[in-house]
């Protein structure tokens, strides 16, 4: 069992700071272990190469996780990470403000380079 940690920004939709989530590959799912809150206004790496869960997997949320969101989605405008409070019928993106609906599952992500 070879397990590759993936690392990926991820923004959160309520506090609006910026973290570093980081992935574990859980057979096809792409699991979220944690995320280190950044300081606000840090600036992180830009996202590098595409990251794809397998065979029909998707990413997940770890039992051992213990952030604030219930979910993570992935902007349609900017393409990039953020937690979701999936009580909340609209996503309001925290990086380009886009509001929209969530649809569909998350299967693939921009990961940062040197991961
Ligand atoms: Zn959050
Ligand atoms: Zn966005």
């Amino acid at each position: 069992m070879s397990e590759r940690t993936v690392l990926a920004t991820i923004t959160c939709s309520i506090t609006r700071h910026p973290g570093v989530g980081r992935f574990g590959r859980q057979g096809a799912n792409l699991e979220l272990k944690g995320v280190s809150r950044q300081r606000p206004g840090s600036v992180l790496p830009s996202s590098g190469s595409r990251t794809k869960a397998t065979g029909g997997g998707a990413l997940t949320l770890s039992p051992d996780y213990r952030g604030c969101p219930s979910c993570v989605v992935r902007c349609t405008q900017c393409h990039q990470l953020a937690c979701w409070d999936s009580e909340r019928p609209i996503f309001e993106c925290p990086l380009c403000g886009l509001q929209a609906e969530v649809r569909g599952v998350l299967t693939e992500f921009s990961a940062l380079d040197g991961g």
